[in-house]
């Protein structure tokens, strides 16, 4: 529903998603609370992510990090209590890693051993170890991030020698879809091949593997195949015009 109120709108797209979480966790056994909810909340201003705070929610994902530098700055965001945690997911630039490793508290879309080095150098800096996930290309889409599912576990033996990032999961989207269960074979896959690295002893160690898949159209699906983040954004928020 749509009010004159943007925070009352939120607060019920946010209701309506925890309903629908729950449900599709319950499907398959799984407790609702293993999935996190990201408010994806590029291209809206800080005011949003207030109002989304403020009805409970505690994760946001940004794809652009100047965006959400100037976002990050604002005063209201940095008194929020407890603090918010930001998780990059956009498509990183090596000369980008700086400003990024200072901005946000997890990176989703590593897909390179590159960026992974110049992300390890800036946060040597700082004396700090980043939380990141591996983006895979599942579907292999030529025009997009990800890193191919069998270069997948060269990449994370590489990135286990870089003492500052802690390669915590597997990240992916699927190619575009009206039908979520179009959505299910990729999640799938990206399930089996985090459970293949897990075996291998690449993933897991520090902490459970974080499986970040799911969109607005999709998050169902995803909870019923093992998501433990969904990314949404438009069914919090409604369309980025
Ligand atoms: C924009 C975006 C989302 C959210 O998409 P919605 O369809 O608005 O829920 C999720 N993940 C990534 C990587 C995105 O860029």
């Amino acid at each position: 529903m749509k009010t004159a109120d943007p925070t009352a709108d939120i607060r019920e797209n946010i209701n309506l998603l925890r309903q629908k979480i729950s449900a599709a966790a319950s499907r398959v056994g799984r407790q609702p609370d293993s999935v996190r909810l990201l408010a994806v909340s590029k291209k809206f201003g800080p005011e949003m992510i207030l109002a989304a705070a403020q009805a409970g929610l505690l994760y946001f994902g940004e794809n652009f990090v100047q965006e959400a530098a100037v976002k990050l700055g604002d005063s209201r965001l940095r008194a929020l209590d407890p603090a918010p945690q930001f998780h990059f997911i956009g498509h990183l630039q090596s000369n980008k890693t700086k400003l990024a490793s200072e901005l946000f508290d997890v990176i989703q879309t590593v897909d390179r051993l590159k960026l992974a080095r110049a992300l390890d150098t800036q946060l040597r800096k700082s004396d700090r170890i980043m939380p990141i996930l591996i983006q895979v290309n599942v579907a292999g889409e030529r025009q997009k991030s990800g890193v191919a599912p069998a270069d997948c576990e060269q990449l994370l033996s590489a990135i286990r020698e870089l003492p500052h990032l802690s390669a915590r999961g597997l990240m992916t989207m699927p190619p575009y879809s009206d039908d979520p269960e179009e959505s299910r074979p990729c999640f799938r896959q990206l399930r089996l091949l985090a459970e293949d690295l897990t075996q291998k002893g690449l993933l897991g160690i520090n902490g459970p593997v974080e499986l970040s898949m799911g969109m607005s159209g999709d998050f169902e699906v995803a909870v019923e195949e093992g998501a433990t983040i969904i990314r949404v954004g438009t069914a919090i928020f409604g369309s980025r015009s």
